[in-house]
C-alpha cells in the first residue's frame, strides 16, 4: 500500500516537473528570442547611424548640402540631420518636412533638444542618443561629436518613429510572429506596436532597448498564452488521472486479493468443518448399527418385538449411512468434474413416489406428516433419474431435518406452469433468514442454527441439489420467512434440453 502511495507520489511529481521543465524551456526561448529582437532593432539604428555619420563630410558643405538626395534614397528612416558648431549653433539643417513643420522643428531643436543633448559632455567622436518625447511626440536623436579642421562639430539625425514602428518594426518582428506575441510599449504602458498580454505569467518576456529606443520595452510571450497554460494544465490533470487511475487498479487489486484469501480461508474452515462433520455423520449410524447388532444378538431370540424394532433401526441407520455417503461420493465425483449424467425421456411421478416412500417412515417417527400433491397434465422430461431422486432425497431430508413440526406437514408438490414444471418441498419449520437464503446453496455451508442445534449434517446437500438443477438447465430457490417455514422450488424446463456437456468442474 505504502509502496502504491510512494509510486503514485513520485510519477505526479515527475509529470508535474516535467510541466515545469516545458513551461521553462518556452520561457528561457522567449527570453533568447527577445534578447535577439533587441538586439536586430538596435543594429538596425546604429548601422544607420554609422551609415549616415559616414556619409555626412563636414569639409565640403556644397558637398553637404547634396545630402539631402541620399538621405531619401538610403533611408527613409532618418528624417532630418542637423550639424552644429563648437558654439553648438546650427550650421546645416536637412530635413523632409513640410516648410511649417521644418520650422516648427528647427525651433524645437534649437530651444529644447539642444540643452538636452547635453553636447559638453560629449567625448570626441562619442556616439550617443536622445529618447525623449516633446508633448504627445516621440523623438530619437543619435549624434556624435566630429572634429574637422581644427574644429568641433556635432551631427545629429532625427528619426522618422512611425517609419520606425511600422516599417522595422514589422520587418523585423515578422518571422517570429507566426509562434510569438510580440509587442512595444511605451513608458507609460501605451501600445505602440502589436498586442501586449497584461499578464504577470513567466511566459510572457519583456525588455528594453539598452541604448536607443531606451524608454520603450519589448515583450514576447507564447502565441496563444490561454491555450498554452489551458494544455499545460490538460497534461497536469491527464497525469493526475493517470496516476490516480493506477493507484485505484493497485488497491482494487489488492482489495480483489485479499477478498480472494479469505474466502480461500473460510473454504479451508468449511472444508474442515465438512471432514468433521462427515466423521460424525458416519460415527454416529455406525455406533447404533454397533449397539443394536450387540442387542440383537444377546436378546434377539428371547423377545421377538424388540428383535424386530432393533433390525428395524439397524436397517434405518444403514440406510441414511447409505445415503450420506452416497451424497459424498456424489458430491466428490462433481468436484473432480466427473459427474456424468444420464438423461433419459420419463415422468417425475414415480421420482417422487420413491422419495417420499423411503422418507414416510422417519417422518412418522417425528409425528410429521408427507402431502403430496402432484398435477395431473404434467408432461415428460428429459432428466436423470437418479440425480433427480438424490436431488429430492436432499430435499425432504433438509425438510425433515430443520422444518419437521410434530403434528405438522410437508407438502412435496409438483405442477406445470407454462414451458417449466415445478417440484417444491414446503415445510412448517423456523424458516431461514433472509441473509442466509443465498449461501445455504454454497458447499459446505451450515446455517447458524443448524450448527448449535444436534441435526446432523455436512453442508453439501443443497450444493448437491443446486448442481443437479443447473445440469438440466433450471433453477432452484428458497423462499422463506422467519417463523414460517421454507419452501425450496426446484423449474425444470420442458423443452428438449440442448445436448448436456460433461461437467468440467463443480463450479
Ligand atoms: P446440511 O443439511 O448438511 O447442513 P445442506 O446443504 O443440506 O447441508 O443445507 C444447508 C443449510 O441450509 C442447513 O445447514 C440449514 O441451515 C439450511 N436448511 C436447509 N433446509 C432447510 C429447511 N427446510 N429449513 C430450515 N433450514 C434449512
Amino acid at each position: 500500500m505504502a509502496a502504491a502511495l510512494g509510486l503514485g507520489y513520485y510519477s505526479y511529481r515527475s509529470a508535474n516537473r516535467l510541466a515545469e521543465r516545458s513551461a521553462e524551456s518556452v520561457q528561457s526561448s522567449n527570453r533568447v528570442l527577445g534578447l535577439k529582437l533587441v538586439d536586430r532593432i538596435e543594429k538596425v539604428i546604429l548601422d544607420t547611424d554609422r551609415t549616415f555619420f559616414k556619409l555626412v563630410s563636414l569639409d565640403d558643405p556644397r558637398e553637404f548640402m547634396e545630402l539631402w538626395r541620399r538621405i531619401v534614397r538610403i533611408s527613409p528612416a532618418v528624417q532630418s540631420v542637423i550639424v552644429l558648431d563648437d558654439q553648438r549653433e546650427v550650421v546645416h539643417f536637412v530635413a523632409k518636412l513640410a516648410p511649417a513643420e521644418r520650422r516648427g522643428f528647427h525651433e524645437l531643436f534649437a530651444r529644447r533638444i539642444v540643452p538636452d543633448l547635453e553636447l559638453g559632455k560629449l567625448a570626441p567622436d562619442e556616439h550617443k542618443h536622445l529618447h525623449t518625447s516633446y508633448g504627445a511626440k516621440s523623438y530619437l536623436l543619435s549624434y556624435i561629436r566630429r572634429r574637422s579642421a581644427g574644429r568641433d562639430y556635432y551631427i545629429a539625425l532625427n528619426y522618422h518613429i512611425p517609419y520606425i514602428i511600422h516599417e522595422i518594426f514589422r520587418e523585423e518582428f515578422k518571422e517570429l510572429e507566426e509562434t510569438r506575441a510580440i509587442a512595444v510599449m511605451d513608458e507609460g504602458g501605451g501600445v505602440l506596436y502589436g498586442w501586449p498580454v497584461f499578464s504577470d505569467s513567466k511566459l510572457v518576456f519583456e525588455a528594453q532597448f539598452p541604448t536607443t529606443l531606451y524608454r520603450w520595452r519589448l515583450q514576447i510571450s507564447p502565441r496563444d498564452i490561454a491555450s498554452f497554460r489551458r494544455q499545460a494544465r490538460a497534461r497536469k490533470l491527464s497525469d493526475l488521472v493517470l496516476v490516480a487511475t493506477s493507484l485505484s487498479v493497485i488497491l482494487v487489486g489488492m482489495a480483489v486479493l485479499i477478498v480472494a484469501a479469505r474466502k480461500e480461508r473460510r473454504a479451508n474452515q468449511l472444508k474442515s468443518e465438512f471432514i468433521s462433520n462427515v466423521s460424525h455423520e458416519l460415527k454416529t449410524p455406525l455406533s447404533l448399527i454397533r449397539m443394536f447388532g450387540e442387542l440383537l444378538s444377546l436378546r434377539g431370540a428371547s423377545d421377538p418385538k424388540a428383535s424386530k424394532e432393533y433390525a428395524e433401526i439397524i436397517t434405518r441407520e444403514s440406510d441414511r449411512l447409505t445415503a450420506l455417503i452416497d451424497n459424498v461420493l456424489d458430491f466428490a465425483r462433481i468436484e473432480r468434474g466427473k459427474a456424468a449424467y444420464q438423461f433419459s425421456h420419463g415422468r417425475l411421478e414415480p421420482v417422487v413416489e420413491q422419495v417420499v416412500e423411503l422418507c414416510r417412515y422417519r417422518a412418522e417417527q417425528g409425528g410429521v406428516r408427507i402431502a403430496t400433491r402432484v398435477a395431473p397434465d404434467l408432461p415428460e422430461l428429459l432428466f436423470d433419474a437418479s440425480a433427480l431422486t438424490l436431488l429430492l432425497l436432499n430435499l425432504l431430508e433438509n425438510a425433515l431435518k430443520y422444518g419437521a413440526v410434530r403434528g405438522g406437514e410437508i407438502l412435496v408438490s409438483v405442477e406445470r406452469q407454462e414451458r417449466r414444471v415445478l417440484l417444491r418441498v414446503a415445510d412448517q419449520g423456523p424458516g431461514i433468514a433472509k441473509e442466509e437464503q443465498r449461501r445455504i446453496f454454497e458447499r459446505f455451508y451450515r446455517g447458524q442454527d443448524a450448527r448449535g442445534s444436534s441435526a446432523r449434517g455436512s453442508g453439501i446437500g443443497l450444493s448437491l441439489v443446486k448442481h443437479i438443477v443447473e445440469a438440466h438447465h433450471g433453477r432452484v430457490r428458497v423462499e422463506s420467512e422467519l417463523g414460517k417455514g421454507a419452501s425450496f422450488e426446484v423449474s425444470l424446463p420442458i423443452a428438449e434440453p440442448e445436448p448436456i456437456p460433461k461437467r468440467g468442474g463443480a463450479r
